[in-house]
């Protein structure tokens, strides 16, 4: 059907989704998790013919995590995130008000258009602000 309207559907296996996200929102203590999974066999699971899950969820399982605690749980305001040993220059504050913003429907306007929203880049020399 998507081909006669000309429209090409890529889709990803709804188990290799699932651990990705738990991959990409995980912490440090997913370390032994992956070696687990590694030393049960899993190899190249990007390739949904590789992938198989039960390996994953038997590491899960032995290393004591429950991977849901990284997807479907709502992170606390107040709770530190992984990713955030990596500094883009943008404030944790500037993003907690850009989610307030979001869960209310409201737009930020956008800095080449608009005033500066401060959003940290304007602390270490924003090039956007330079006349
Ligand atoms: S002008 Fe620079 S500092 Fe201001 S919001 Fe835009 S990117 Fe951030």
């Amino acid at each position: 059907m998507a081909r006669k309207t000309g429209l090409s559907l890529n889709y990803h296996e709804p188990a290799q989704t699932f651990l990705e996200g738990v991959l990409a929102r995980g912490d440090s203590s997913l370390g032994p998790v992956i070696e687990g999974a590694w030393r049960k066999g899993a190899r190249f699971d990007g390739w949904s013919e590789c992938f198989n899950l039960d390996r994953w969820m038997d590491s899960f399982e032995e290393c004591g995590i429950d991977p849901l605690q990284y997807t479907i749980r709502e992170r606390g305001v107040g709770e530190h995130f992984p990713w955030e040993i990596i500094d883009t220059g943008v404030s944790r504050q500037f993003l907690l008000a850009e989610r307030e913003r979001a869960l209310s429907g409201t737009l930020t306007p956008d800095c080449r258009d608009a005033e500066c929203s401060l959003c940290g880049w304007h602390e270490s020399g924003c090039p956007a602000m330079e006349p």
